[in-house]
């Protein structure tokens, strides 16, 4: 049998625990021997990021901009005990935090629906993406915890040294303050993801915040989407037959509860945050998350929403059977194929992406899968595989299609 072949390489940045296992099964029984395949390998597990002051890490954020299209593995966010355990030079910072902020880009999460595994939302026929603005607002703030009486006010100074003043409170007594902010341009790249990804994916876009009451804050968001919807959207959205719909954020949640899904949700950073808890949790697991991080210059880098699975990693150290899902990481894998495919106007590549994730999801509703899916299925017969074997199941399906 003739593999495929690839034009460009992707960048393929590796990682750690339990999901680095997955990582080489994955490459040895479901891709290699189809595709020829053609990646630039940065191993951004915990301990090749050690040994190179993490530029491993910056490096891989910069390949990904040169090729524009990335696929990544899990990958340890260290703390104390990490620290400990891999003898670690620095407490390096998370490499997704890293990559976000080179490729200034917007993270889309979408559960993977099968049939056996239904959201417990009954309505929701199709998935719901959730598009998180991941700069600023809470997560970039300044607090002060108030001591007691006095007055606190908003100044800004201009770089001519003119000043804006706003009184915020009179305080009688101990209190708390905080200071919070997001620049236009980053929510202009945000707004543009958005609208580049509906238009990809052919979803209507949904946006909102509380601009009735942060009538400065939110509602420039509000203004910036609208702005550059009608200057540089909005044709292309009539011409797909797709639509942009602002409304409040409580209207917004109402709403999705009702909804039969397949839209994407812009939410601001904290909004996101939760809300993509929420949309992940009522869709059954974490496993069946996928994640990619969208810049506004057009670069692509896919992984799953979960972490490197640490317990089963623990157990399988000691030998013992571990049964980890890995649908979201060869849907990680399958979405970096599929647009490389489409970057380079690689058909083969393209439908290969789609058998594979067509056999992921048959072997899964043909009743084998993972201890995670069979506590949660509402299959009948079904088969508990464990990490290795639901793997080779996957196999066996995608031979059989
Ligand atoms: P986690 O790896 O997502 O796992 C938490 C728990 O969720 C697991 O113990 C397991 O539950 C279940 N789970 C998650 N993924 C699963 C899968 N594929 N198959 C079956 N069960 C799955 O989160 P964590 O344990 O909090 O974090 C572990 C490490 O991952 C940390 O070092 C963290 O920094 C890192 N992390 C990385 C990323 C990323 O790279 N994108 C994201 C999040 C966390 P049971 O144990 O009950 O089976
Ligand atoms: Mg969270």
């Amino acid at each position: 049998m003739t593999k495929i072949q690839m034009a460009t390489p992707l960048v393929e940045m590796d990682g750690d625990e339990m999901t680095r296992i997955l990582w080489q099964l994955i490459k040895d029984e479901l891709l290699i021997p189809y595709i020829d395949l053609k990646t630039e390998y940065y191993d951004l597990g915990l301990a090749y990021r050690n040994e190179t002051d993490d530029q491993v890490t910056v490096d891989s954020a910069e390949a990904t901009k040169k090729y524009g299209v990335a696929v990544k593995c899990a990958t340890i966010t260290p703390n104390a005990a990490r620290m400990t355990e891999y003898n670690l030079k620095e407490m390096w910072k998370s490499p997704n935090g890293t990559i976000r902020a080179a490729l200034d880009g917007t993270v889309f999460r979408t559960p993977i629906q099968v049939k056996g595994i239904e959201p417990c939302v009954k309505n929701w026929k199709a998935p719901i993406t959730l598009a998180r603005h991941a700069y600023g607002d809470v997560y970039k703030n300044t607090e002060i915890k108030v001591p007691g009486k006095g007055k606190a006010e908003l100044v800004f100074t201009a770089e001519d040294g003119t000043e804006i003043r706003e009184t915020i409170h009179e305080f009688d007594g101990p209190g708390i303050l905080q200071g919070i902010h997001n620049t236009d341009q980053s929510i202009s790249s945000f707004a543009r993801a958005c609208f580049n990804y509906a238009l990809d994916r052919k979803q209507d876009l949904w946006f909102a915040t509380k601009d009735t009451i942060s009538k400065k804050y939110d509602h420039n968001f509000k203004d910036i989407f609208q702005d550059i919807y009608d200057a540089e959207y909005k044709e292309k959205f009539e011409a797909a037959g797709i639509e942009y719909f602002y409304t409040l954020i409580d209207d917004a949640v109402a709403r999705v509860m009702k909804a039969e899904g397949g839209f994407i949700w812009a939410c601001k950073n904290y909004d996101g945050d939760v809300m993509s808890d929420m949309v992940s949790s009522a869709c059954g697991s974490l496993a069946m998350m996928t994640s990619v991080l969208v810049s506004p210059s057009g670069v692509y880098e896919y992984e799953a929403a979960h972490g490197t699975v640490q317990r089963h990693y623990y157990k399988h150290l000691k030998g013992e059977e571990t049964s980890t899902n890995s649908v979201a990481t060869i849907f990680a894998w399958t979405g970096a194929l599929r647009k490389r495919g489409e970057l380079d106007d690689n058909k083969e590549l393209q439908q290969f992406a789609e058998k594979l994730e067509r056999a992921t999801l048959k072997t899964i509703e043909d009743g084998k899968m993972t201890k995670d899916l069979a506590l949660i299925t509402s299959l009948d017969k079904v088969t508990v595989l464990n990490s290795q074997d639901f793997i080779r199941a996957v196999r066996d399906t995608l031979e059989s299609l």
